[in-house]
C-alpha cells in the first residue's frame, strides 16, 4: 500500500539559453530551500540530451559529490520539495523526467490539482502506468498522450483539462515552458540574465543569480522560451484570481516580491494592524524567528513598545515542521530556539507569531519561555485563525487537526498556556495587502474555496485511490 499525501509545497527554477544552466539552477533552488527541504532535482538539456539527477535532502546534500556540472548545458528546471508525514520518498522526488514519442520532457510543479483522482483513474484505465503518487505525474501523461501536433498545443490541451492550483515548469531537448493557473494561486516570475531567461518561484532566487527581475508571470498564461525567444499565450478563458494569501503570512522569503509587493514590508504591515487590533501593556515585544520578524516590527512600531530578540534562532536546523517524525519534531523545537534568560527574566512579554497550526509547537515554546522566566506571555498571530484545511498547496492539517477549526481563542490561549492571545482579525489582514481582498483565496480562514473541490477529496485523495 502507498501511503503518500498528495499535497504539496514545493519551489521551482528554470533558465533558457544560459552557459551556466545547470549551476544557476543550483543557486536558484537553494534560494528556494524554504519552500521544500525534503528532495531536490535539476534536469539539464544541451539542446540534443536531457540529464537528471535528483534525491532526497537538502540542496546542498543532493549535489553534493556529483553534481551535473560535467554536463554543458543551456537549458535546466529544478525543484525543491516539502512533504509531510509518510510520503518521504524518492520517487516523487522532482522534477520528473519522461521519454515519449516525441523526446524527452520534463516536469517541476508547485501546487495542486484538485482533478487528480479523476485525471488519474481515466489515464489508468487507458493504459498509463504511473512511476509516482503525484498528480504531477498527471500532466505529463496528459502531455505525452496529446495527439495534436505541436508541441504548444499539446501544452494547451493537457493543461485545459487539469484543475486546481499550478506554477510550472516544463523542460523538453529545446524549450523551457512556464505556466501558471488560471487564478494565480502559487507564484511564478520571470527574470533576465545576460540575455538569457529566468523563472523562478520567487523572486529571491532571480536576485541571488543576478537575473532582473522582469515581472511576474500572469494567471493563466503559458510562456515557451526557445532560441527564437520568449512567446506568451493565454489560451484558457480570464478568471478570477485567487492569490494565495499565505504565501505573505508565512511561506515566502520576506526579500521576495510576488503578488504585487514585497514580502516583508507587507509583514511588517500585518503587525502594525495587529498592534491597532489588539494593543497590550508589555516590557517587550518578540518575534518567533524568522517567520515572525517582519510582524513583530511592525507592532513594535506601532505600540511603542520596544523590540527584543527574546530567543535565538539555530540557523542550522530546519523548519521543524518539516522533519517526518513526531519525536523528532518535538526535538526539533527545542534545537532550533533558545530563549535567552537575561531578556525575559521577570518580563511582560508580547510574542508576534505568524500562525497557529495544531498548537503543539506553540504550546513547547511557551513552556520554554515560562521556565527562562518571563512573568507574562501574550501571544499575538499576525493571520486570523486558520480553520480549513488547503487543498491549493499549502500543507495544513485536515480540519479536526487545526486547532482554531475545534477550539475558541480562549482554549487555544489555555492550550498553549498563554496569558493572553489575539488574532489579525481578516479585515485588518487585507488593509495590509499590496492588492483588493477579491485577488486572494482565504479559504484557509473562512472555508470559502476559490476552485471547486471535488466530491470525496478531502484527506488523502490519491492515497485512497492507488491503496
Ligand atoms: P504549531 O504551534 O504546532 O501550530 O506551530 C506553529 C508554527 O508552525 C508557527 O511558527 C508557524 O510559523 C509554523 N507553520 C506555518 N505554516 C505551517 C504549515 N503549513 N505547517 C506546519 N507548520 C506551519
Amino acid at each position: 500500500m502507498l501511503n503518500d499525501k498528495p499535497r504539496e509545497e514545493c519551489g521551482i527554477f528554470g533558465v533558457f539559453g544560459h552557459k551556466d544552466a545547470a549551476e544557476l539552477t543550483y543557486l536558484g533552488l537553494y534560494a528556494l530551500q524554504h519552500r521544500g527541504q525534503e528532495s531536490a532535482g535539476i534536469v539539464v538539456s544541451d539542446g540534443k540530451k536531457v540529464r537528471i539527477q535528483k534525491g532526497m535532502g537538502l540542496v546542498t546534500e543532493v549535489f553534493k559529490q556529483k553534481g551535473l556540472e560535467g554536463y554543458p548545458s543551456h537549458l535546466a528546471i529544478g525543484h525543491v520539495r516539502y512533504s509531510t508525514m509518510g510520503s518521504s520518498s524518492l520517487k516523487n522526488a522532482q522534477p520528473f523526467l519522461v521519454e515519449y514519442s516525441n523526446g524527452s520532457l520534463a516536469i517541476a510543479h508547485n501546487g495542486n490539482l484538485v482533478n487528480a483522482q479523476e485525471l488519474r483513474r481515466k489515464l489508468e484505465s487507458s493504459g498509463s502506468i504511473f512511476q509516482s503518487t503525484m498528480d504531477s505525474e498527471i500532466v505529463i501523461h496528459l502531455l505525452a498522450k496529446s495527439r495534436k501536433k505541436n508541441l504548444q498545443d499539446r501544452v494547451f490541451e493537457a493543461l485545459s483539462q487539469v484543475k486546481g492550483a499550478y506554477s510550472l515548469l516544463f523542460l523538453t531537448e529545446k524549450e523551457l515552458i512556464a505556466a501558471r493557473d488560471p487564478q494565480g494561486v502559487r507564484p511564478l516570475c520571470l527574470g533576465q540574465l545576460d540575455g538569457t531567461y529566468v523563472i523562478a518561484s520567487e523572486s529571491c532566487a532571480l536576485d541571488l543569480t543576478r537575473a532582473k527581475f522582469l515581472r511576474e508571470i500572469e494567471p493563466g498564461e503559458i510562456v515557451f522560451i526557445d532560441e527564437k525567444g520568449l512567446r506568451s499565450f493565454k489560451p484558457f478563458p480570464k478568471e478570477r484570481h485567487s492569490f494565495c494569501i499565505f504565501e505573505f503570512i508565512y511561506f515566502a522569503r520576506p526579500d521576495s516580491y510576488l503578488f504585487g509587493g514585497n514580502v516583508h514590508l507587507i509583514r511588517r504591515a500585518q503587525g502594525r494592524e495587529l498592534a491597532r487590533e489588539y494593543s497590550q501593556e508589555a516590557d517587550l515585544v518578540m518575534p518567533i524567528p524568522d517567520s515572525g520578524n517582519s510582524a513583530a516590527l511592525g507592532f513594535s512600531k506601532e505600540s511603542g513598545i520596544p523590540f527584543e530578540m527574546g530567543v535565538i534562532r539555530n540557523h542550522y536546523v530546519g523548519r521543524t515542521f518539516i522533519q517526518p517524525s513526531p519525536y523528532i519534531r518535538d526535538l526539533g523545537v527545542r534545537v532550533k530556539l533558545n530563549p535567552v534568560k537575561e531578556v525575559l527574566k521577570g518580563k511582560r512579554v508580547v510574542i508576534v507569531e505568524d500562525s497557529i497550526v495544531r498548537g503543539t509547537t506553540s504550546r513547547t515554546r511557551i513552556k520554554t519561555l515560562r521556565e527562562a522566566g518571563a512573568k507574562e506571555i501574550h501571544m499575538r498571530v499576525s493571520c486570523p485563525p486558520l480553520k480549513y484545511p488547503c487543498f491549493y498547496g499549502i500543507d495544513f492539517p485536515t480540519k479536526e487537526e487545526l486547532i482554531a477549526s475545534n477550539r475558541s481563542v480562549e482554549e487555544i490561549a489555555d492550550f498553549v498556556g498563554l496569558d493572553s492571545l489575539g488574532y489579525l482579525s481578516l479585515e485588518g489582514l487585507f488593509k495590509a495587502m499590496p492588492l483588493p481582498r477579491e485577488e486572494f483565496c482565504t479559504a484557509c480562514f473562512n472555508g470559502v474555496y476559490p476552485i471547486s473541490i471535488p466530491k470525496g477529496m478531502g484527506k488523502h485523495t490519491l492515497e485512497r485511490i492507488i491503496s
